[in-house]
């Protein structure tokens, strides 16, 4: 039997038109939710994603606020500037664009952004408090993948998951989360020996390892549920997706899996934090 498509652009699109509705619901009680996205300096990919995230905004009536400052910032200017977001009532969530320039200090600016505006999850309390169950908005792209996951009622108790990748965006996250819904979890990174065994006896792989096809359609075990976040110019992702359909029982295909849920958990997340000041 062909393997099940995670598609994840069909259901960001069904996500997005329900936060469209629920926005317009917020609107009568005269809320527009609002996410503030910091950019800093001139990196182009990090310009795109912060256009597209605007964009996204924009299509559900939401309100984005760009924050846009120079390559020279100091940590204390960031600081600064996250902290009168935080204290606007008026801005639901905070979006610092990764990578920041190398003077600042990312963590301790991530850090400070208020932990019910942490929209995109990238706290140290937020990963702290989801890893212990607690509600916490999660990390954009494991939550959008969790979130297809369920949206497709795959079932991952008991399953052996193996995380490719340990980023505190991505990786960690992921397996954290996996590990909350019950699944053994064994994450491999970079001074990882015999990724190759270790992933043949996966009932479930993530790659989120930042190397084209990095995964080995021969390694992926038969029957294997298989979710690849990387994307590159290529467009393919961090694993080698050749005739998986023949292999797995589902994956997520690249482009139009992982990818789309990214931004669309974004916007949800938003929305609930909108949602909560209501
Ligand atoms: P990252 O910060 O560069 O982390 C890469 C991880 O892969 C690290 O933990 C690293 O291990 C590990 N790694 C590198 N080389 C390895 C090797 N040879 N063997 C085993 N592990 C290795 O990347 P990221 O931000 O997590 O992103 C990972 C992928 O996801 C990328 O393809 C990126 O484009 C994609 N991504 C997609 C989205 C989306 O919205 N779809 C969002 C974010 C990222 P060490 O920790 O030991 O260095």
């Amino acid at each position: 039997m062909a393997a099940l498509v995670l598609d994840g652009k069909e259901f960001s699109r069904i996500s997005e038109n329900i936060i469209k509705e629920k926005v317009e619901e917020l609107s009568k009680k005269n809320i527009t939710p609002s996410l503030a996205t910091i950019l800093v300096g001139n990196d182009p990919a990090s310009e795109t994603y912060v256009k597209m995230k605007r964009n996204t905004c924009a299509r559900v009536g939401m309100k984005s606020i760009a924050v846009e400052l120079s390559e020279n910032t100091t940590t204390e200017e960031l600081l600064s500037t996250i902290k009168s977001l935080n204290n606007d009532q008026n801005v639901h969530g905070i979006l610092l664009q990764h990578p920041v320039p190398s003077q600042i200090d990312e963590r301790l600016c991530f850090n400070a952004i208020d932990i019910k505006k942490d929209v995109d999850g990238v706290t140290c309390l937020g990963f702290g408090n989801m890893s212990m169950g607690i509600d916490a908005y999660g990390s954009c792209t494991p939550a959008g993948i969790i979130r297809l996951i369920k949206h497709y009622k795959l079932d991952v108790q008991g399953l052996n998951a193996v995380v490719v990748g340990r980023s505190p965006i991505l990786g960690k996250p992921m397996a954290m989360m996996l590990l909350n819904m019950n699944a053994t979890v064994t994450i491999c990174h970079s001074r990882s020996r015999n990724i190759d065994t270790i992933i043949k006896n996966a009932d479930l792989v993530v790659g989120a390892v930042g190397i084209p096809k990095f995964i080995k359609s021969e390694w992926i075990k038969k029957g294997a549920i298989v979710i690849d976040a990387g994307y590159h110019p290529e467009k393919c992702g961090d694993i080698d997706l050749d005739n998986i359909e023949n292999i797995a029982s589902a994956y997520t295909p690249v482009p139009g899996g992982v990818g789309p849920m990214t931004i669309n958990t974004l916007i949800l997340q938003t929305l609930q934090s909108a949602e909560n000041t209501a």
